[in-house]
């Protein structure tokens, strides 16, 4: 198998932030403005050597090359939807690990859902992403890069960029914040984080945290339950942070930042999603300027949650609104591609395992 070492004793340019790689090349002796240029070929240009910095010189760019490598991944796979054109991309990073990138075509844009870490350890129960641990936290280069890496593949730009792929942005935030300020940079891809949406598990801490950081983006709650004692049951993170604690953190959000927080709820048949937990929901968020994005639950074979009916989804969502409570059930894309997020991962991982690389 192909594999390049590299990178093994030198830095990672593209995880540098403009301010840090300036500091950087006026310590190799630089002027100043050598920062900025090395940083729109890595960002706004998107180069992956440094041979191809063209108004560097040659000297300097060699130097360069002996002290930092250039991220790149390569696409191990991509399905493509035939009914709605959405694509989901299996990207090999440096070490060898995968993970998964899917892009979705929208009438506003394109949307691109990044993984953050390889594996998660928050272990949800109806997720295939937990499946088997967390192996290791994502570079801000290697998610700039799952980005990078749809744009160029699908020769169209990213307008929306959701983190809700693989993993939890919380439990890799430093990283998750340069990555960012490095996306939203005018200097490099230069994406509004108006259109950037975050997703948790509810690492409450995290969120007082990213309320004071004024970045302007959306968070997205992983709700899934109306009360502790169903979310305990499938959400370990529930007994750490009840959801009492994570409503009061929600709040504060708001009213910090003025954004209004969006309220994931898979449907599990059986579990969640009779009219009796719509009501009790209802109850728990009135007064809140929320939105509750209604998932039917993607089977996991692992899992063995079922999907109800179209009736009970319905249903559920019509309870809500007549407390009040605006809910919406998401749209599937990609439905005749559609693992479950994580699950191209996991069977490609299995299948190595077994020697056999092919899907
Ligand atoms: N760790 C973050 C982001 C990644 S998961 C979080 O928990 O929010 C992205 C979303 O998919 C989360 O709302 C997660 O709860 C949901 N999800 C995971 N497995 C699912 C499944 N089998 N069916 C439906 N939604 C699922």
């Amino acid at each position: 198998m192909e594999q390049n070492n590299q990178w093994q004793d030198k830095q990672d340019i593209k995880s540098l932030e403009l301010a840090e790689l300036t500091e950087a090349m006026v310590q190799m002796g630089q002027p100043k403005f050598r920062g900025k240029q090395v940083y729109s070929w890595l960002h706004e240009k998107r180069v992956e050597s440094f041979e191809e910095m063209s108004n560097l010189p040659a000297a300097f760019r060699q130097q360069l090359a002996q002290n930092y490598y250039i991220n790149s991944l390569s696409i191990i796979r991509k399905l493509t939807s035939k009914i709605d054109g959405t694509q989901k991309y299996l990207l090999r990073l440096k070490d060898n690990n995968c993970v998964e990138a899917v892009l979705m075509k929208y009438k506003y844009g394109n949307s691109v859902c990044i993984s953050t870490q390889v594996g998660c350890r928050m272990g949800c129960k109806f997720c295939a992403s937990t499946l088997a641990g967390l192996v290791r936290s994502l570079e801000p280069s290697e998610m700039l890069d799952e980005i990078y890496t749809v744009t160029r593949d699908s020769g169209q730009r990213v307008s929306n960029v959701v983190l809700m792929g693989i993993g939890e942005p919380f439990d890799n935030y430093d990283n998750v914040m340069k990555f960012l300020h490095i996306l939203s940079s005018p200097e490099g891809y230069n994406l509004s984080l108006r259109h950037l949406s975050l997703s948790t598990c509810g690492l409450v801490d995290r969120i007082y945290q990213l309320a004071e950081e004024k970045v302007g983006l959306t968070l997205s709650i992983s709700l899934h339950a109306p009360n502790d004692e169903i979310r305990s049951q499938t959400m370990p993170i529930n007994k750490r942070y009840p959801i009492d604690e994570l409503l009061e953190a929600c709040r504060y959000y708001f009213n910090k930042t003025g954004r209004r927080i969006s309220f994931e709820y898979a449907l599990i048949e059986g579990v969640n999603d009779e009219v009796r937990h719509a009501n009790e929901l209802a109850d728990r968020l009135r007064g809140m300027s929320a939105h509750v994005n209604l998932i039917p639950v993607n089977p996991v074979k692992e899992r063995g949650f079922k999907r109800g009916s179209r009736q009970r989804i319905e249903a559920f969502q019509k309870a809500l609104e007549a407390r009040g409570v605006n809910a919406t059930i998401r749209r599937e894309l990609g439905a005749d591609i559609n693992a479950a997020c994580g699950q191209l991962r996991r069977e490609y991982d299995q299948q190595r395992s077994q020697g056999r690389e092919e899907l």
